[in-house]
């Protein structure tokens, strides 16, 4: 499979994706190994080759409203 690992994402960096998870890398709402996270962290890797760029993007973006309002940080939302 080829990921688009130079796809860029405005991330906001809430960090409910990894709270999510509850992943032990995420410290005071930053990833500690973010330089060498794994594929699984990386935008790129789970887009579908048939979906365009646009789409991907919108779509990520609506999954992460949703985890942050399940998954919101303690102070103040982030
Ligand atoms: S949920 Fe989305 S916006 Fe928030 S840190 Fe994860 S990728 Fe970034
Ligand atoms: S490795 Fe980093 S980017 Fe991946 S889930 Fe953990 S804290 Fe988030």
């Amino acid at each position: 499979m080829k990921y688009d690992w130079e796809l860029k994402y405005n991330c906001w960096q809430c960090g409910a994706c990894c709270r999510a998870i509850k992943c032990r890398f995420l410290k005071d709402n930053k990833c500690t190994i973010y330089e060498t996270r794994p594929k699984v962290c990386r935008i790129g890797f789970a887009k579908p080759a048939d979906m365009s760029v646009e789409d991907y993007l919108a779509l990520t973006e609506e999954a992460c409203h949703k985890l942050e309002a399940l998954y919101p940080g303690e102070k103040d939302g982030v």
